[in-house]
Order: C-alpha cells, then sequence, then structure tokens
C-alpha cells in the first residue's frame, strides 16, 4: 500500500476537472530536500535557509551557500527550488547580528526587515544564490514583506550580483495583511505569490503563534483569513499564487484554497502524498463555488460547517 501511495504521489496531481496543481516541499535542511523527492515534490516551494545561519557564531560564507544551494537544487534534479532568503529576527537571534532587544519581536526587525538593514548577510546570499541559478531553476523569495520599496531594495541589491542571463524568478510571501490587500501594486514586480498562512494568521486575527492561550483564535479557516487570501488571487495577475503555510497540508483548507483560486501547496514532505490524494477528489469548479460561499461566513465554524456539507453532498 505505501509502495502504492508513494507511486501515485510521484505524479502530477490534477483535480477531478483537470487543473494540474503544483505540490511543493518546505525544506528544513539538506536532508529534507531527499525525502522530499522520495514522497513525490513537484519542485520545493519553500527552503527555510535559516537553517544555515542559526546555532553559529558567525554568518555562512559565499560558498559554503553555495555548495548546500547547489545540493539542494540537484536533489530536486530539474525541479524548481525556491530558496526564502534569510528570515530571522528578535524571536530566531543570531549571535552575530546585534539587534536591541525588542518588546514584541514579531512585529520588529526580522525578514526582508533585518536583510535590508545588514545588507552585506542579503548581498552575500543572493550572490550564492544567483550562482546556482546559472545551473538549476531556482527562485528567490523575499520574507515578510510589507512595502513595495522593501521588494525594490532587494531586487536591486539582486540585479547588483546577478549574472547576465541568470536571473532567478522573484517572489514574495504575503504573510503580512497589508501586503495581501496590496497585492496589485506588487504583481508587475513579482513571478510569484507565496501566501504564507502562519504569519499571516498571527498577524490578520492578532494572535500570536505559539501562544497556547491564543491558539484557538489563530485559525487559517476565519473568513477574515480567507478574505485576504481571496484578495491576493483575485489581484495576482500573471504571478503564480501558492500557499506555503500549515494550511496548505489541511484537508477541511485544500478545497477552500483551490476555490478561490491557488495554484500550488506547498507543504511538509511527508505529507505530500495526502494533498496529492485530497486535490485529485476535488472538482475545482464545486470547489470554487464553496469558496466564494466560505467569504460570506461569521465563523471558522461556520465555513467548517459549509466545507462538510459540500463534501457530504459531493458523496
Ligand atoms: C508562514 O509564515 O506561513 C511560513 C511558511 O513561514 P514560516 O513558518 O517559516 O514563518
Ligand atoms: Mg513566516
Amino acid at each position: 500500500r505505501r509502495a502504492a501511495a508513494l507511486s501515485a504521489a510521484a505524479q502530477p496531481a490534477r483535480t477531478l476537472d483537470g487543473k494540474l496543481v503544483h505540490l511543493a516541499a518546505n525544506i528544513g535542511d539538506l536532508d529534507d530536500a531527499a525525502i522530499a523527492v522520495r514522497h513525490g515534490a513537484d519542485m520545493a516551494g519553500l527552503v527555510r535557509t535559516e537553517f544555515l545561519f542559526l546555532g553559529r557564531d558567525h554568518a555562512p560564507t559565499i560558498d559554503e551557500q553555495e555548495h548546500t544551494y547547489r545540493a539542494i537544487a540537484e536533489a530536486f534534479d530539474g525541479r524548481r527550488v525556491v530558496l526564502r532568503t534569510l528570515d530571522v529576527g528578535g524571536d530566531k537571534p543570531l549571535p552575530y547580528v546585534t539587534q536591541p532587544p525588542e518588546a514584541n519581536p514579531f512585529l520588529g526587525v526580522r525578514g526582508i526587515r533585518l536583510a535590508l538593514a545588514r545588507p552585506q548577510l542579503l548581498r552575500d546570499q543572493l550572490t550564492a544564490i544567483c550562482r546556482v541559478a546559472a545551473d538549476h531553476p531556482v527562485s528567490v523569495m523575499f520574507p515578510m514583506i510589507t512595502r513595495l520599496d522593501e521588494l525594490s531594495a532587494a531586487r536591486r541589491i539582486l540585479d547588483e550580483v546577478a549574472t547576465p542571463g541568470a536571473t532567478p524568478e522573484v517572489g514574495i510571501m504575503v504573510e503580512v495583511p497589508a501586503a495581501a490587500a496590496k497585492t496589485a501594486a506588487f504583481a508587475p514586480h513579482v513571478d510569484f505569490f507565496s501566501i504564507g498562512t502562519n504569519d499571516l494568521v498571527q498577524y490578520a486575527l492578532a494572535a500570536e503563534r505559539g501562544n497556547d492561550a491564543v491558539a484557538p483564535l489563530a485559525d487559517a479557516l476565519d473568513p477574515g483569513v480567507l478574505h485576504l487570501i481571496d484578495m491576493v488571487c483575485r489581484n495576482a495577475g500573471d504571478a503564480r499564487v501558492a500557499v506555503c503555510g500549515e494550511a496548505a497540508a489541511d484537508p477541511t483548507a485544500i478545497p477552500l484554497l483551490l476555490g478561490l483560486g491557488v495554484d500550488e501547496l506547498s507543504v511538509a514532505p511527508p505529507a505530500i502524498p495526502l494533498v496529492k490524494a485530497a486535490v485529485r477528489e476535488y472538482d475545482s469548479s464545486a470547489s470554487a463555488c464553496t469558496a466564494a460561499q466560505a467569504l460570506h461566513c461569521a465563523s471558522a465554524e461556520e465555513v467548517r460547517a459549509l466545507t462538510q456539507h459540500h463534501a457530504a453532498m459531493a458523496d
């Protein structure tokens, strides 16, 4: 059974009505890359490059980064690999980047804010990524983007270090609600958006991730969150839209995300076979109808009841 499940997972996932959905993997280190490919990943949708930077007393060199990014790209053997630039900050401090203590690190200097405050770190990372982009299909993704000028500043550094003919694709994570609302402004400047529901939920619902006392509030199926995802899908223009937060692996959320127009789901490697199986059970036009109704619900509980009702009708 396991062998059959893995072989089905190796095939692309299409909905019942034939829409192709890319199933990508979230990668936390080099070992994850091999596991993801074994589980049928069509691509790496999120490489959390933090693993190279944390738990050491100096930044990795350009050569060291190139070596690791190249090894991940080689493991993916021609499939696209999305490398997210360093996403650390107050909650994940680096000993070699001193920062004043912050009362609210999640609202402080993290993600792209830290990278732009320490441009040499970003420049070195982009240099390493561009070297690999000369030989493999890799993309760069910037985390925690809030303003268009942050993207422009990061792109300027990328342009400085890119070699002609080997510029990687560029995308941004949508984790800040205001960025979701400004999708149309970002769209002409990116190849893709990747919605990070873990942070988007935290910021949209003002419920700190990892704080058990507010965990019940932090629900990706809250209609307020679904509206933000809908805004991204409707205003993305030619840019692709992915979801790379935990919600992408939630069987209840999957039909809603596809129904809203998400093109790609990026999940933890072991979840890939199950998510592909879920995609194959869904009819995208029926899901679009459920998703449109979910936007009118008053609570996550109502959204769940609605999806259960629709699933029961389909059986
Ligand atoms: C997210 O915020 O949803 C995400 C995928 O990024 P991370 O979990 O690494 O913050
Ligand atoms: Mg995040």
